[in-house]
């Protein structure tokens, strides 16, 4: 099971917002070409075709994202 919130460092408060599941506007395309998430399932940790909540920008290159106490709610992402 992956987190349904990812948590966001505003002006020093931690927010949690809930993550965007994938949808498929492409009848074509039935899964997310990443992480292989179904329509309304919400993308493996780390999947570069997640959308940030925030700022709606690709979530992994999103400004938020990599700004501290960014991070998926229990994700078990190694560290870097
Ligand atoms: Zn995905
Ligand atoms: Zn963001």
């Amino acid at each position: 099971m992956t987190a349904e919130t990812v948590e966001i460092a505003l002006d020093g408060e931690i927010t949690a917002f809930r993550r965007i599941p994938f949808e498929t506007a492409n009848p074509d395309l039935f899964v997310c070409a990443d992480c292989e998430a179904e329509d309304g399932e919400l993308h493996q940790p780390g999947c570069d075709c997640e959308v940030c909540p925030c700022c709606k920008a690709q979530l992994l290159t999103s400004p938020c994202f990599a700004a501290p106490g960014h991070k998926l709610g229990d994700t078990e992402m190694e560290a870097a």
